[in-house]
Order: structure tokens, then sequence, then C-alpha cells
């Protein structure tokens, strides 16, 4: 656990949630500030900075995060489809730096995935 960290504090009890599932390696709430009608954060228990910082032994726990999105997409009745997003570092524009899955969805289509303020040809 990171002192220091929202989602640590989160996973704790410190800093209330509303919490949709948790089990020994796996935290899952409502984003605070939701982008779609369905927003959850997949959050892995232990203290993990971001993509960037994983390790190795570290890849078994980035599958279950992975199964948990699609397991939560299923009970969420996305049956349209969904995006899951992990924004990494200062270029990915990541502000909490706990590692995180975001599952986004609902009944209609989400914007683009990146808004293009001119016209990439190269
Ligand atoms: P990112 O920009 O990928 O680091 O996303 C961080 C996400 O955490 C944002 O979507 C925030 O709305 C969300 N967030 C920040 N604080 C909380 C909180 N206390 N509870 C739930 N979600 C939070
Ligand atoms: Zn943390």
């Amino acid at each position: 656990m990171s002192l220091e960290c929202i989602f640590c504090k989160i996973v704790a009890g410190e800093i209330p949630s509303d919490k949709v599932f948790e089990d020994d390696e796996l935290y899952v709430f409502k984003d605070i500030h939701p982008q779609a009608p369905v927003h959850l954060l997949i959050i892995p228990k232990k203290h993990i900075s971001s993509l960037a910082d994983v390790a190795e032994e570290d890849y078994g726990l980035l599958g279950r995060m992975l199964g948990k999105a699609h397991f939560f997409a299923s009970e969420m009745g996305l049956k349209n489809g969904f995006r899951t997003i992990i924004n990494t570092g200062e270029v990915g524009r990541q502000d909490v730096f706990h590692l995180h899955i975001h599952l986004l969805g609902g009944d209609t289509p989400l914007p683009p995935m990146i808004y293009r303020t001119k016209q990439i040809t190269d």
C-alpha cells in the first residue's frame, strides 16, 4: 500500500467508494465522475503505479483485471460493445497513479477515442 495513494485508501476503506466487487486481489468501483452511463474502475489491491511499472510476475494479475472487465461488461448489459482504457503516465494523461482499467459503456456509441484537431496524413 502507498500511503499517499487515493486508490490504496479506497481499497483500505479509508475513503468511501461505490464498490461493485472485491476479492483478495481485485477491487472494482464506480468512477466518481462517470464519462458514460456505465463507468467502472478495475484495480489491483496491490499498489502498482501504472502499466509502465508492471513486473512480469504481475502478468497474471493483468489477465484477471481484463477478465473482470469482460465479466462486468456482460453483467452491466453492455451487449452492443464497450470501451476499456488504461491511461499511462504523462503522455497517456494518467491522473491517479495506481493502475486501473476504465470500463465504459451504455446504450449509445461513445465519442471517438481521440479527438483530432487536424487531419493526420502521414
Ligand atoms: P486516469 O485519468 O486514467 O488516472 O483516471 C482516474 C479516474 O479516477 C478518473 O476518471 C476519476 O474520475 C477517478 N477518480 C478519482 N478519484 C476517485 C474517487 N475517489 N472515487 C472514484 N473515482 C475516482
Ligand atoms: Zn495505490
